[in-house]
């Protein structure tokens, strides 16, 4: 089957940062088959993998991989009701659209994350008091040996940015979504995306929020209160706009999006005693 894979593209296409070397490997998966595939190949010929949605949380190593990076395209989605299911390379943000027009309350949030499905279950993104496990019904995952299980929500833990899929081999491939009839939906989604565009810096490239907000406070509000919106290292600034954002203003490197993370975690801890978490998902070059 590695005569179906690229070889050396460039995974600064990936990556909403626009950052990242090239892939030893590289595979668009359109469908759970193909994932499937794609995980049995890399175990049986031992190759590191990684399974990547919309790179909108995902900063690459200016090497690139060195492996297989499997693009999750598997897009299906089907909506009875109040219940919808989705392959999960399927676009969070549309499903928060199309869900809230038809008049279902629950995924509004999405409409302003520009992840997948898959990567927004794996992070258990969230924004605006809601977050993606909170209707979440079950997860569909391929195990790396390729069988496939279904997830219900009542045997997975979710915290803050965090679900069980952080840290383990396989891929989620589809979600099911139950929701609930409301007559704001529509409206409410509406008023999230035109706050989110006039206080985050959508037009730059980003991958959303750096680090995650420690207990009780913001992150952003830290960072901004530190003096730190604007500072530059290399191509990579502190967004002017919301302090949380790290943005590739200028053809920055994975390097330099690193250093001015590096030093906005040490002004925060001397300025603030506060150490924050990376949210971001940083992918070394080899694993
Ligand atoms: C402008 C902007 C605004 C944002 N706003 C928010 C926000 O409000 N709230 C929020 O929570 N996030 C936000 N984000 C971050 C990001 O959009 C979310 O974390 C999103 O859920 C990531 O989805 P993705 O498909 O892009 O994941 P990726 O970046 O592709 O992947 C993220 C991680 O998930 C893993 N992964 C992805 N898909 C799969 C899969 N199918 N199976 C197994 N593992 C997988 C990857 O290996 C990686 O470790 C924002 C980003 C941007 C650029």
């Amino acid at each position: 089957m590695s005569h179906k894979f690229e070889q050396g593209r460039l995974l600064k296409e990936f990556s909403t940062f626009g950052i990242g070397g090239p892939a030893r490997f590289l595979f668009e998966a359109t469908s759970i088959e193909e994932m499937r595939s794609a995980l049995q190949w890399a175990a049986s010929e031992n190759v590191p993998y990684l399974v990547v949605g919309k790179g909108s949380n995902t900063l690459f190593d200016d090497r690139g991989f060195d492996g297989l990076v499997i693009i999750n395209r598997i897009n299906f989605s089907t909506f009875d009701e109040n219940i919808v299911d989705v392959g999960a390379g399927y676009s969070f943000a549309l499903l928060g659209v199309q869900t809230a027009r038809r008049g279902f309350e629950g995924l509004e949030f999405a409409s302003g994350i520009p992840g997948s499905v898959g990567g927004a279950v794996y992070m258990n993104a969230g924004a605006s008091g809601a977050q993606t496990a909170d209707c979440l019904t079950s997860v569909t995952y391929l195990l790396p040996s390729g069988e496939k299980r279904v997830f219900p929500r009542s045997e997975l833990t979710f915290a803050y940015r965090k679900s069980p899929f952080q840290g383990q081999d396989g891929a989620i491939v589809a979600a099911r979504f139950t929701l609930n009839p409301a007559k704001g939906a529509r409206e409410k989604q509406l008023g999230i995306v035109a706050y989110r565009t006039r206080t985050q810096p959508y037009g730059d490239k980003s991958c959303g929020c750096v680090f995650r907000n420690p207990d009780g406070s913001s992150a952003g509000a830290l960072i901004q209160e530190c003096g730190l919106k604007g500072v530059q290292v290399g191509g990579a600034a502190v967004s002017p706009l919301h302090a949380n954002f790290i943005v590739n203003s200028a053809s920055a490197t994975a390097g330099d999006v690193l250093s001015l993370a590096a030093l906005v975690k040490k002004t925060v801890h001397e300025k603030k005693g506060i150490d924050l978490e990376m949210e971001l998902c940083v992918i070394p070059f080899s694993r």
